[in-house]
């Protein structure tokens, strides 16, 4: 049914990729539209729209149209991602009209958006549009032998969300998705600079932050970073010094609340799969899982081994791409 002309999107609420059998990862950008509010003209999107966030006059709006885990704006998806598919067949060269897209919807998302998802793609012209569950994407895209009659647990820390999964069979068997993901750290980042230094810093220092002297929790040599942010009290563009263990601190209740998905779902997991998880323990997808320090202080906090998968921020997108032929062989192996 599926030829080359299968693609594999990864609609992250942070970061959207796109995977074709032959060529790989061939899209991979910040889910960010930049729109002329007057005319409603889609000016630019992914990392030139990203770049604009925070700079741009009034007529001009940066918008993440996936914000919170779920699509807020459907609208100005659709169009991201025919302005993004466009992209990339130029880019490649070849045309990717008609293509049959299997596609990762975040995992909170309604019937409703599931569906305004796949109207977005078909009307960019896909023949067939598959969506399949983000977990089980995550968990093939990291390598996991989700044919296999063995259980894995997965955890993929994204933008908007972090969603925690027991797989089986190559199916969900239990899953729970909560709204705090990378997005919720940088804002507690600048909520915490605006608190101590009242300062305001924008979004992507914020993020900047995280990545540069995030820390989970975890002993570490302190490191300390420069910022530029506008003074609260005078008005006026000022620096200040910020250490790896205050942003520590911002981070903490960010990263217990997906400690303690973990542990809900570690606790709920049917007796019959626990086994498996122990032995196997949890593969980390997403770009969350990149925070540093992550793997250590999971493992110090659960009592099951924890993997970072390799390309945590591909894994979604790779995994989607690949999971037409795996979910074929299952669905043989099943008659
Ligand atoms: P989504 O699937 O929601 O699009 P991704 O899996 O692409 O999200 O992950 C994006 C998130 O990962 C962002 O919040 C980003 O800041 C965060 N991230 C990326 N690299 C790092 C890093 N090195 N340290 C901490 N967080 C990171
Ligand atoms: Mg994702």
């Amino acid at each position: 049914m599926f030829s080359n002309t299968a693609i594999g999107i990864d609609l992250g609420t942070a970061n959207l990729l796109i995977y074709t059998k032959n060529k790989g990862i061939v899209f991979n950008e910040p889910s960010v539209v930049a729109i002329d509010t007057h005319t409603g003209k889609v000016l630019a999107v992914g990392n030139e729209a990203k770049e604009m966030i925070g700079k741009t006059p009034h007529n001009i709006q940066s918008i993440r149209p996936l914000k919170d885990g779920v699509i807020a704006d459907y609208e100005i998806t659709s169009q991201m991602l025919s302005t993004m598919l466009k992209k990339v067949s130029k880019k490649l060269g070849v045309s990717l009209r008609k293509p049959n897209v299997i596609v990762c919807a975040p995992t909170g998302s309604t019937s409703v958006e599931r569906r305004a998802i796949d109207n977005a793609i078909r009307e960019y012209g896909a023949k067939q549009v598959h969506i399949i569950e983000e977990p089980v994407a995550a968990a093939i895209g990291a390598g996991l032998p989700v044919e296999e009659p063995v259980s894995n647990m997965v955890v993929d820390i994204g933008g908007g969300t972090s969603e925690v999964a027991i797989i089986s069979f190559g199916g969900v068997v239990s899953a729970k998705s909560i709204r705090t993901g990378g997005d919720h750290m940088d804002s507690a980042i600048i909520q915490h600079v605006r608190k101590k230094y009242n300062v305001l810093i924008g979004e992507r220092t914020a993020e900047n932050v995280k990545m540069e002297i995030g820390y989970a929790l975890v002993d570490h040599d302190p490191l300390t970073m420069e910022v530029r942010g506008r003074d609260l009290v005078t008005g006026l563009p000022k620096t200040i010094e910020l250490n790896s263990q205050e942003i520590q601190d911002a981070l903490r209740e960010s990263l217990e609340a997906i400690l303690e998905a973990i542990r809900d779902t570690l606790e709920n997991c049917p007796p019959e799969l626990s086994g498996d998880i122990v032995d196997h323990g949890i593969m980390l997808t997403g770009g969350g899982a990149l925070l540093k320090g992550m793997q250590e202080w999971l493992s110090n906090e659960i009592d099951v081994p924890v993997h970072i998968a390799e390309n945590p921020i591909e894994c979604v997108a790779v995994g989607t791409g690949k999971s037409l032929s795996i979910i074929h062989k299952l669905q043989k192996a099943a008659k």
